[in-house]
């Protein structure tokens, strides 16, 4: 008896064991390459050492790595998946007259073989041993010599050659603003394995997931080039170009033709570089913070521009700091190049040429993604609102605090292109992968405006406090992880200690929409009474505030009953009364007022307008 229920309490304190180690992991690479670019061709070769660390509870036996580059061939599946999409991206696609009507052509399928993007891998060996290496489209598919047991490390080498395609998307040579090269997804990069599995996804059009390590990088190129990117410059001293330290005597080499430029990136998952001759280079310190490098070409039409928007980095550095969490590196680049605005680590490729608000705008979105995706690295592929989304929101919140968006207009862009979305009809859960959207619209709005309310309206559930405290936990908890949906889910729960499942699921797994209104109101000689509805089927608490004719006002709070919670009152100035609670399944509601008849002037549900109701007009009832 006594031995069995000693057995009883080993087993149960080894299972509880088993439990504590099946928590979170992830893997880890540590990269060494040494590339030379010939600045003729666009062509570089390049030596990966990469040693790989397998904290999987799994035995791998194949591993994948991304071959971005390939994409920008004709016939790759971007090639086709641009010319098949109702929508294709506007820079990605030429308009040119057929028989009299305007076509959009795949900018891709006219490539020529010089122009055109490719990473052909050579020597892959698996600590000294050959193994094979298949390409696949985008990806390569290595079938390991000896498999990698949990917890085992392993060191790949390859030799690679590349050839940087005319820009088309993100990365490539010569863009439209005349940037020779925008080096993104440029080496063989290896594809994350994380609980989920392989994430092999090709390179249709879509964003990216990596694998969290360090980079030991040294670039050959021609010496008339100036370099910005991801890492520190190991050897600035020898490079200058406004890297050197104040007041120290540049080495200078022998007489060479080319300059290697050695970079360092910790705790990173991508590594990304741009280069040009008439770059100039602004250095700018963020106080008690990061050095911050702007690089943009030497144009006179642009430099007023790339000048005043320095401080407002600055002062956007500092608000994400504060309202997000420290930014952990030492140094970010903005940088002209690119095609639009892209974020990598440690830094941006973002066009320079627009207006000076739309190149704030796109320094407060992108230089923004340094949390919500460089910091806090959630699947880009699987869960475009978690990063686009939260991005916008702080972006928001920036532009506000540095006084370029007006307070009444703060989240009108995201509610007002949400609302759009619903209406077309075309709406896709956005659990949907981000290459499956039929159309890029559509995507765009579920991960952009979509993702943005899931926090604003995060605020009309638990409080715009509730919402701060959150984002500060996920950064605390997350930073440098993947965190998925369940994650900030679970953060808000800790937060405020609400029952969120229900709002994970119906807004970011369903295409369910929110729509309350007010049925009606029965004035009787001493009460009223109010009837409410749920015509929608997304569950929501109600708040709503009572104007009477005599010019005072007063809150009702009606807690929905799956969400175990009552919200704090922040508004001391009015008063609240807190009603018994709505349960879902119920679609009316209703409740009685102490108010004689004609003495309400107005009804309203969410007076905040942070709930993302898609019908507004039957939120208000007047007294006429
Ligand atoms: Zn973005």
């Amino acid at each position: 008896m006594k031995k069995i229920l000693l057995l009883a309490i080993v087993t149960l304190s080894f299972g509880n064991l088993c439990a504590q180690q099946s928590t979170y992991w992830q893997q880890h690479v540590d990269y060494k390459m040494e590339v030379a670019m010939d600045v003729k061709t666009y062509q570089y070769n390049g030596k990966q050492e990469l040693v790989y660390t397998n904290n999987s509870p799994d035995t791998l036996r194949k591993v994948f790595y991304h071959l971005y580059n390939n994409a920008f061939q004709p016939g790759s599946e971007m090639d086709l998946r641009l010319q098949n999409i109702k929508d294709p991206d506007g820079r990605m696609v030429t308009k040119i007259k057929v028989e009299g009507k305007e076509v959009k052509e795949s900018r891709i399928k006219n490539l020529k073989p010089n122009e055109i993007g490719f990473l052909k891998i050579r020597n892959f060996k698996q600590d000294g041993v050959s193994a094979s290496a298949k390409e696949v489209g985008t990806i390569l598919e290595v079938t390991l010599a000896k498999p990698i047991l949990p917890g085992g490390k392993t060191t790949f080498t390859l030799d690679f050659q590349g050839q940087s395609p005319l820009q088309i998307r993100r990365s490539g040579r010569n863009n439209k603003e005349g940037v020779e090269l925008s080096m993104s997804q440029w080496y063989p990069k290896m594809v994350e394995f994380d609980f989920e599995g392989w994430h092999a996804d090709a390179y249709i059009g879509r964003e990216f997931h990596g694998v969290w390590g360090n980079f030991d990088v040294k670039i050959t190129i021609d010496k008339n080039y100036l370099l910005g990117g991801s890492g520190y410059l190991q050897n600035k001293n020898e490079i200058g170009y406004g890297y050197q330290d104040a007041g120290v005597a540049l080495i200078v080499p022998k007489k060479t033709k080319t300059l290697t430029w050695h970079f360092i990136a910790p705790k990173v998952h991508d590594f990304t570089w741009a280069a040009d001759k008439e770059y100039l280079h602004d250095v700018v310190q963020v106080p008690n913070g990061a050095m911050l490098h702007f690089l943009y070409k030497n144009n006179p039409k642009i430099i007023e521009n790339w000048k005043k928007a320095q401080a407002k980095t600055v002062q956007l550095m500092q608000f994400y700091n504060k309202i997000v969490g420290q930014y952990p590196y030492e140094q970010y680049s903005v940088i002209q190049g690119g095609d639009g605005g892209m974020e990598y680590a440690m830094c941006t490729l973002i066009l320079g040429e627009g207006t000076y608000e739309g190149l704030v705008g796109v320094i407060a979105h992108e230089m923004g993604h340094s949390w919500f995706q460089h910091i806090l690295a959630s699947n880009e592929g699987k869960h475009g609102w978690m990063d686009e989304g939260f991005t916008s929101y702080i972006e928001d919140l920036g532009m506000q605090n540095i006084g370029l968006r007006k307070d009444e207009a703060l989240y009108s862009g995201g509610y007002n292109g949400y609302y759009s979305m619903v209406n077309s009809g075309k709406e896709l859960p956005q659990g949907t992968h981000a290459d499956r959207f039929d159309e890029n619209r559509v995507y765009s709005i579920s991960s952009y405006c979509k993702g943005e309310l899931f926090l604003t309206q995060l605020e009309y559930l638990i409080g715009k406090d509730q919402v701060a405290a959150t984002l500060k936990r996920f950064y605390e908890e997350f930073k440098f992880k993947h965190p998925t949906p369940n994650d900030i889910k679970r953060t808000a729960e800790r937060v405020s200690g609400a029952e969120l499942d229900w709002y994970l699921i119906d807004w970011t797994q369903t295409t369910n929409t929110i729509d309350y209104g007010i049925k009606g109101v029965e004035e009787q000689a001493e009460q009223t009474t109010v009837a409410l509805e749920r015509i929608g089927r997304m569950p929501m608490p109600m708040e709503v505030l009572v104007e009477y004719t005599n010019g005072t006002q007063e809150l009702y709070y009606i807690p929905l009953r799956m969400m175990h919670f009552v919200k704090a009152h922040s508004n001391s100035a009015i008063k609240r009364t807190v009603l018994t609670d709505w349960p879902w399944g119920n679609p009316n509601y209703e409740w009685t007022l102490k108010a004689p008849k004609n003495t309400i002037k107005k009804i309203t549900l969410d007076p905040s307008g942070l709930m993302a109701d898609i019908k507004k007009e039957n939120n208000v009832f007047e007294n006429k």
